[in-house]
């Protein structure tokens, strides 16, 4: 038996993020949510550019926000440069403490779903309930028509022997020696004797050494002369870099009538395989939705996939020119070519996802002049589907994510 409006399949980033602006929005449509972990959101820390969202989101977001930075900083082969854009951290500890806070009697942990259907749901011990909206938001599916690059990283939050004096976010060091694929070192200072570092790959691979790359981060620890006291936690993560797939095929397979929220509705940047703003517009969205129902909302989710998808052509076109058209050890030279030669506001747009035409010529000028790329590769991989239809072919011998 539930009072619930409607059920949240995942306690997961986007599931909560909806949970809690329905709350505050519509306390009148009350959410249930089910996780089937121990805590709400796992093991992660979400970041993202300040201006990627509105002021009026980051206002309703910031008792999740454990540290912001009103700068940030890359270093590449050819220079450094801090750019003057905000940058924020959000932990899945702060986002379950929040929302147990919040909306506690209305989340069940340790709560498998073993069925999910648009007018309830059954759970692993066989109990059903029936509500008019069920939203599944279980992260990404294992097997989905997309051909995939991956970023995969390990970080340690480490705490320093004394002050390490870094003041704001690294969020690209590319000086490191470049091996499976583009790599670089990921820093955020949370306290003056507190860092989060990832060493991180944008690789062909999905698969992950854990042990291997927790050593590349402690030897770039003791490289920046950090002396590592204690490791306070260790986070994991293969991110899909979409390079090409068909989205049709997606909902298709996945069932229309359902509505899906975050990685399983396809709600990430392309480029990066982050989903944090993703997910809270669509929070947004649904805090507006005339009606609560899976029908209606199915149909609003599956539309916001679609233009989500279209807009983000250009950097499914870029993934294609660093993972097909270059060679692993080239696409540093790309990442390079990006930050030495383009505008903040356009790079600032880029993470955000709104780039404006005027963007995408100079983006492609830039790409095209000495690009690291072979020509022949670089036309072949020009047509998204051409590319995926290549890529289908390959997929039963090509890792999905996981
Ligand atoms: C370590 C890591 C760091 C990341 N960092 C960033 C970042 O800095 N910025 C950013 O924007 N993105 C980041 N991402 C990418 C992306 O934003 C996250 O993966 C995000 O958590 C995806 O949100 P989601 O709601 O789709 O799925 P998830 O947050 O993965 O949530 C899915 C939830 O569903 C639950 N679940 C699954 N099956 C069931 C079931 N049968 N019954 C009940 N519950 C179930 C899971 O336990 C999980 O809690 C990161 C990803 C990882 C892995």
């Amino acid at each position: 038996m539930t009072n619930a409006r409607g059920i949240l399949v995942g306690g997961g980033l986007a599931n909560v993020l909806i949970a809690l602006k329905l709350h505050a929005e519509r306390p009148d449509s009350p959410m249930l949510v089910l996780e089937q972990g121990p805590t709400l959101g796992a093991n992660h820390t979400w970041s993202f550019h300040e201006t990627d969202l509105t002021p009026a989101q980051r206002a309703w977001i910031a008792p999740l926000v454990i540290a912001s930075w009103p700068r940030q900083e890359v270093r590449f082969p050819s220079g450094r440069r801090v750019l003057e854009t905000g940058y924020a951290s959000v932990s899945s500890e702060r986002l379950h403490a929040v929302a147990m806070e919040l909306i506690g009697p209305s989340v069940r942990l340790n709560c498998p779903v073993s069925d999910v259907q648009p007018n309830g749901v059954t759970m692993a011990d066989g109990a059903t309930l029936e509500v008019p909206l069920v939203i599944d938001g279980r992260g990404a599916l294992q097997e989905q028509p997309l051909a995939l690059g991956f970023q995969k990283f390990v970080g340690l939050e480490i705490e320093t022997d004394g002050p390490h004096g870094q003041a704001h976010p690294i969020i690209m060091d590319a000086t490191v020696p470049q091996t499976d694929g583009y790599r670089f070192v990921y820093t955020l200072p949370f306290s003056a004797t507190r860092l989060l570092i990832e060493d991180t790959y944008y690789s062909d691979t999905a698969d992950l050494d854990p042990d291997r790359l927790a050593q590349g981060v402690e030897a770039y620890a003791a490289a920046q002369g950090w002396k590592v006291k204690r490791i306070i936690r260790r986070e994991a993560g293969v991110l899909p870099i979409t390079l090409a797939g068909d989205i049709d095929l997606h909902w298709r397979t996945m069932g229309r009538d359902i509505p899906r929220s975050g990685l399983r509705a396809w709600l990430f940047h392309a480029t990066t395989g982050y989903s944090f703003p993703n997910a809270v517009r669509l929070a947004e969205e649904l805090a507006r939705a005339p009606e609560l129902k899976s029908e209606a909302v199915a149909r609003l989710i599956e539309k916001r996939s679609r233009e989500t998808w279209k807009t983000q052509a250009i950097f499914r076109l870029l993934n294609r020119s660093m993972f097909l058209a270059a060679a692993p050890a080239g696409r540093v030279r790309i990442l390079d070519r990006f930050y030495a030669k383009l505008p903040t506001a356009m790079i600032e747009r880029f993470y955000a996802g709104a780039l404006r035409n005027t963007d995408i010529a100079m983006l492609m000028a830039v790409m095209a002049t000495k690009p690291p790329v072979k020509f022949g590769r670089a036309i072949a991989c020009l047509s998204e589907a051409s590319s995926w239809k290549f890529a289908s072919k390959q997929r039963a011998t090509k890792p999905q994510l996981g």
